[in-house]
């Protein structure tokens, strides 16, 4: 990449004996929207805060326009930051709140003035200046912490779950805005979450952590199509688990069995027959039939019989559970045609084989 606004390199960071980051690089352009997503304790926070100043890496650089600041404090990175808890002052006003990272900097009140009027206006809180937090909503506070971390004109804005406390609707709404802030501002995000469909929504590219490292960087779309590892599959999207011992393998294919069936999957590039393997499929590429549909020709499937156990209704889609057999459930999710099958209907389940994602367990 050519001019990364952010970059780091070989970044570690140990606490006592804990590895929290074991050595990640990467580069985040001008207008990026970049989500760090991974479970509890993979190190997303240690590294936002390595990138912040808040934290000295063990080992490894950090660079934002070109220039070295593994080794500067916050204040002199041009970086804005936005927590969960917004960790607002509450005997401060709304205006005094977003002021003061101005004020910390020496900035003189005319354009302290400017400024706040500018960022109430981006975030659509003009005229609640003089508020006190408590006389706020949850998604306005959240404004105003987004506002404070935007008001000195930060080149990079870091967001650690800025989200997570409001309640489903909000967020949904909030996702939006905070996309909306990021597009009109032109300047990168690097947005971290547990949240997949958080960072689905939201970002253009996503690293999936886990145990401080990068299991998979790539555009949104790449990580949700071709997860690069198990954990990339299991963690992003909604996918069901198959796992058996492969028996035979041609070409590009390879076969085990599971739920007393035949289940054929794409061959993982280091298996061997004899190999316990794991295969990912995303529940909306599964379809769901009354039994004897035809296949089109030449597109090798699998095709498993069943026994329609529920339809959850979900509005837009249904989630269809099938049993194969005791203990092998399949989740199908697809647009409700509530007539086509019924709970407790003999039904078959259905995909290509190379729908699905297979690795070999270590
Ligand atoms: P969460 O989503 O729960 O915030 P995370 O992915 O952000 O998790 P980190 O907070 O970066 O993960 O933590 C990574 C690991 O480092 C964890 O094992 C955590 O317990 C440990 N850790 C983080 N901060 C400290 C600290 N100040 N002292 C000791 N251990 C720490």
């Amino acid at each position: 990449m050519s001019n990364p606004v952010l970059k780091f390199d070989n970044v570690c960071k140990t606490f006592g004996s804990v590895p929290a980051v074991k050595g990640v690089s990467l580069e985040i352009g001008q207008g990026e929207f970049f989500a760090l997503l991974g479970p509890s304790g993979s190190g997303k926070t240690t590294l936002l805060r390595i990138i912040a100043g808040l934290e000295t890496p063990g080992s490894g650089s950090v660079f934002i326009g070109g220039r070295d600041v593994t080794f500067l404090p916050p204040y002199a990175r041009r970086i804005g930051m936005v927590f969960q808890d917004f960790l607002l002052f509450p005997h401060k006003t709304v205006g005094e709140n977003i002021s003061f990272p101005l004020k910390m900097q020496g900035i003189e009140a005319r354009e302290q003035e400017q400024q706040l009027d500018w960022v109430l206006e981006f975030v659509r809180l003009s005229g609640y200046g003089e508020r006190y937090p408590h006389q706020l909503s949850g998604g306005q506070k959240q404004r105003v912490a987004l506002a404070r971390g935007l008001v000195a004109r930060p080149k990079i804005l870091l967001l650690d779950e800025p989200l997570a406390n409001l309640d489903r609707e909000l967020r949904k709404e909030m996702e939006v805005e905070v996309r909306r802030f990021q597009v009109e501002l032109g300047i990168p995000f690097v947005y971290v979450t547990h949240n997949q469909e958080e960072a689905l929504t939201m970002s253009d590219r996503i690293a999936v952590m886990d145990k401080g490292l990068f299991e998979q960087v790539g555009p949104k779309l790449d990580v949700y199509s071709n997860p690069a590892t198990r954990f990339v599959a299991s963690f992003v999207g909604s996918a069901n688990r198959l796992e058996g011992e492969l028996v035979e393998m041609d070409d590009g294919r390879a076969r085990f069995e599971w739920g007393g069936n035949w289940v054929w999957a794409p061959r993982p590039s280091d298996a061997r027959a004899g190999d316990l393997v794991e295969l990912f499929v995303k529940s909306e590429r599964l379809s769901v039939r009354a039994p004897g549909g035809t296949t089109p020709p030449g597109v090798p499937e699998n095709r498993l019989r069943g026994h329609l156990r529920d339809i959850i209704f979900k509005g837009q889609y249904s989630d269809y559970l099938v049993e194969i057999e005791p203990g092998a459930e399949l989740v199908i999710s697809g647009a409700p045609d509530l007539r086509a099958v019924r709970p407790a209907d003999n039904v078959e389940v259905t995909w290509a084989v190379d729908a699905g994602d297979c690795f070999r367990v270590a």
